[in-house]
């Protein structure tokens, strides 16, 4: 019997309950290492069919990956060296739970924040390279990750190094309230001083770029990419259609939509990324 039979037959024998608890009741039986939803085409794909770029083979929606995944797929093998790492997270609000939350999130993703910094190599020349992972507190932007951004555009206005960043975030961390909004500002001035020495600076949006990232530094690249099907916006569908009181189109926030409406400078898919960027950063000056 396969696992969707066990599914039906569920479903079959507890005629009362509503299909949607019978669902639910069933997913954990589903072993997770077996089977993804691709959360755009809905089909449900074998894991290893994703291959390790994690692509949907049936629509090519590049699924959310780690930041360690993300490194691997896309620098020159060994050459990453981390800065910036063990600087605390502070809790200037004493909120709730936010200090188990964040061990918790450590303890499960292997990094100390949402973001992942460092120097590395693509294609034999040195960046400086940031990668957010969504899987920590949705990629969020707190106070550590608006610190570790500005030192990495800082050291590499002083190294004259390109700055190559992978955004993934849900926006500002609210558990930080006030000080993850002015993340924001302090980011956008470094990035504005090493635009200004003339370095270049490149964006990937990957799935989900939003928020208070989108409103900063995920949009200030020289050139901005974005992977196929990646949500990028501000506020959420449902906050702006309550707002403005219309229906938004359809693809709306994909990053499709965005290329055709000029915030994006091409969408480019994952397995294609590192010769894209080493052409770039090659093509803008970096140096071998
Ligand atoms: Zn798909």
């Amino acid at each position: 019997m396969g696992l969707f039979d066990r599914k039906e037959k569920y479903i079959r024998i507890n005629p009362n309950r509503s299909i949607m608890r019978a669902v639910e009741r069933e997913a954990p039986e589903v072993p997770d290492e077996l089977f993804a939803k691709c959360p755009a085409c809905k089909h449900m794909i074998y894991q290893k069919d994703l291959g390790p770029a994690k692509i949907c083979p049936k629509c090519h929606y590049n699924f959310r990956i780690s930041a360690q995944e993300r490194l691997a797929l896309t620098i020159d093998d060994g050459s990453f060296e981390e800065l910036f790492d063990g600087i605390e997270t502070t809790d200037p609000l004493r909120f709730p739970n936010y200090q188990d939350k964040l061990r918790a999130t450590r303890e499960a993703t292997g990094l100390d924040e949402a973001v992942l910094t460092g120097f590395a190599k693509v294609g034999g020349a040195s960046i400086a390279i940031a990668i957010m992972d969504a899987n920590f507190i949705m990629g969020s932007m707190g106070t550590v990750v608006g610190e570790k951004l500005t030192r990495l555009f800082e050291i590499a206005t002083e190294k004259a190094l390109p700055v190559v960043v992978f955004s993934a975030s849900g926006g500002a961390r609210m558990q930080e309230g006030i000080m993850s909004l002015m993340q924001m500002a302090k980011i956008s001035a470094a990035v504005k001083r090493h635009s200004n020495a003339g370095y270049f600076y490149l964006t990937i949006l990957t799935d989900p770029t939003t928020g208070g990232v989108t409103a900063s530094f995920a949009m200030e690249g020289d050139i901005i990419l974005a992977e196929p099907q990646a949500l990028v916006g501000f506020a959420g569908r449902r906050v702006i259609e309550t707002t403005v009181r219309e229906e938004l189109p359809e693809g709306f926030q994909k990053a499709e939509f965005l290329l055709e409406h000029g915030f994006v400078d091409a969408i480019v898919n994952r397995l294609e990324l590192r010769a894209t960027i080493a052409q770039l950063v090659a093509f803008h000056g970096g140096e071998k």
